[in-house]
């Protein structure tokens, strides 16, 4: 399909142990299926040299992009850097630690020719997953899935292939936290799925930690639904009438003769009003520090340097 432009982004933190055999690998399998792409590595702060790595290739190769960021901004900042790069009429989003099978590529490629704006690299089996981030993984889904009313996907991470009218769409969408696990599902547009096996990191470690994994967790859910606010609402309810139930029968115990002292009922009543007011500003804060982050409207990443740029244009 020389007509149409393929655009790969890999965002790389730390990778230099990886990177030259994903280039490699990932450029062998575009260039056997004959296809128009550009490779769109984004340096997300690295402290390796994963950089040279890139501009390097870069140099060998014009069909390869570079882009550095000034310091590590996350994987998420890293994939949007990529979208705003990216010139295809469709986007392969893919981690460079070859977890993400370069071979699959084509049969995304091929279920988008057949109209799907998104394809899913859905994994049929995850190697080298220990069994808690599988677990936590589908725990994660589950949630996001009930507590938001998305679709989210499981055992379907930012492996896929975008449309150019899904990248615009992403570009489009102005908040700054941003989860496309629950963008995909909220745009609605039409998706497929293509199996694959996700293999164990060919080389260096996870970066993500269990603090990282809850950070995201949280982006993922909370901007996603006002169900915590709703909560202190529904508990300052229950309390109230708790409240008034417990001073009719206290009334009621006074008349009848059976003196009970005040403080039996005061302190249990306000002991819970106070928690389900500090649980409610609790939530409020939570939101408020996601607007004040909305309203500073600070950019996803800041580029350092970039290279290939003028050579990929063709
Ligand atoms: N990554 C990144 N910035 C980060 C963390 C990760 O660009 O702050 C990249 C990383 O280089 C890899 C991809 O995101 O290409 C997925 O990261 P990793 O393999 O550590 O995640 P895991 O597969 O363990 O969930
Ligand atoms: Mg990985």
């Amino acid at each position: 399909m020389p007509e149409t432009l393929l655009s790969v982004v890999a965002p790389a933190y730390n990778e230099i142990e990886v990177l030259p055999h994903f280039i490699e690998k990932t450029a062998g399998v575009l260039e056997k299926a004959g296809m128009n792409y550009e490779l769109i590595l984004v340096d997300d702060g690295s402290t390796d040299g994963t950089d040279k790595t890139i501009k390097r290739a870069s140099e060998k190769n014009p069909k390869i992009k570079g882009v550095v960021f000034s310091r590590n901004f996350g994987q998420l900042a890293a994939i949007y850097c990529g979208f705003s790069k990216a010139k295809g009429d469709a986007v392969v989003v893919m981690d460079c630690d070859l977890q993400d099978d370069p071979e699959i590529i084509p049969s995304l490629v091929a279920k988008w020719q057949e109209g799907f704006d998104v394809v899913n690299a859905v994994r049929s089996a995850r190697k080298g997953e220990t069994a808690f981030k599988k677990g936590s993984s589908d725990l994660f889904t589950k949630v996001a899935r009930k507590v938001t009313g998305l679709p989210v996907k499981n055992n379907s991470g930012e492996f896929k292939l975008y449309s150019a009218k899904v990248v615009k769409a992403l570009l489009a969408m102005p908040e700054r936290n941003k989860y496309l696990r629950t963008q995909i599902p909220w745009l609605g547009f039409k998706e497929a799925d293509v199996y694959f096996e996700r293999g164990a990191r060919e080389a260096g470690t996870t970066k993500y930690n269990l603090k990282k994994l809850f950070a995201l967790a949280e982006k993922a859910i909370l901007p996603n639904t006002h169900l915590p606010l709703k909560i202190g609402w529904i508990i300052a309810l229950l309390t109230g009438f708790c409240s008034i139930a417990a001073f009719i029968t206290f009334i009621i115990l006074s008349i009848s003769g059976v003196g009970l002292p005040v403080s039996s009922w005061l302190f249990p009543t306000i002991g819970l009003s106070l928690s389900v007011l500090l649980l409610n500003n609790a939530a409020r804060d939570k939101y408020v520090s996601y607007i004040y982050d909305e309203i500073k409207d600070r950019p996803m990443f800041v580029v350092k340097e970039e290279f290939g740029e003028k050579d990929s244009d063709g």
